[in-house]
């Protein structure tokens, strides 16, 4: 492995995503350094979500290149980035209602061609003890706060490299997020690196190493999440007086 590599799990450079005539991003650069929590945060419709679709392959890159633990993965199909073990938990959760919460977390396993790794299991309970409890009650049944917990769980039973998150925070109450951010920061201690989309601007980056603002399609801000959280910008655009 070249030093390269170790150093960056993904390596963007000049991602450009169109709808029709829309330029949803227009030529953004990132890294995420490996095993870091980075937070990619901006108002509605500045190109988060676009963002990443198109890094999970969900959306075509009009121009750009993305490179994963040093393999050029611009052009695979989804189901080959998710191989490579690139998950995303998608915006709205998007958990199976009418499945109970073991056969939801059974299905983030299918892609390694089983019902799921006891320890994987565990490790999901070990996060969200709820999900435990209720582990043959139908996902409909679940709160918005255990539905997300359920979707950050089935990213987790695929074993996931690294994991893109799309508004975990959307629709919850400041505790739950609590919660929520809180087992971020213990998948994050446990060696995952985190792509983090937020609209929860202060939440994100106090949580993020890295961080990069982006505005109408561009980036417009990257430094640390500290410092983004002092700069004069943000506190403006996104933080209030
Ligand atoms: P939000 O938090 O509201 O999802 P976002 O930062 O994730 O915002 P995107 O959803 O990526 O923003 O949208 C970026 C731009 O692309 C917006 O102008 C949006 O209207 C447009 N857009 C998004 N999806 C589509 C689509 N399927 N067809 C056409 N335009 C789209």
């Amino acid at each position: 492995m070249n030093t390269a590599a170790a150093a960056n799990a993904l390596e963007v450079r000049g991602l450009a995503v169109h709808y029709g005539h829309v330029q949803a991003v227009r030529g953004i650069d990132f890294t995420l350094a490996q095993g870091s929590i980075t937070a990619l945060v901006g108002a509605n419709g500045a190109g988060k979500s676009t963002t990443l679709q198109a890094l999970s392959g969900l959306q075509p890159k009009a121009a750009g290149r993305v490179v994963f633990e040093g393999e050029d993965i611009t052009r695979l199909p989804s189901h080959k980035i998710v191989a490579r073990g690139i998950i995303q938990v998608p915006e709205g959760r998007a958990i199976l209602a009418t499945m109970t919460i073991r056969e939801n977390l059974e299905l983030g396993a299918y892609r390694l061609g089983g019902h799921g790794r006891p320890q994987d299991f565990d490790y999901v309970f070990h996060l969200f003890p709820r999900l435990r409890e209720r582990m043959h009650g139908l996902a409909g049944n679940l709160s918005g706060g255990e539905q997300q917990m359920l979707a950050i769980g089935r990213a987790l039973m695929a074993q996931p490299r690294l994991l893109l998150l799309d508004e975990p925070s959307m629709g919850l109450a400041p505790l739950v997020v609590r919660e929520i951010f809180h087992a971020l920061r213990t998948i994050h201690a446990d060696g995952l690196t985190l792509l983090l989309v937020e609209q929860n601007v202060r939440q994100a980056l106090r949580l993020a190493q890295y961080g990069y603002v982006l505005e109408n399609g561009s980036m417009a801000l990257s430094d640390t999440g500290q410092n983004l959280l002092q700069h004069p910008r943000v506190i403006q655009a996104y933080l209030g007086a």
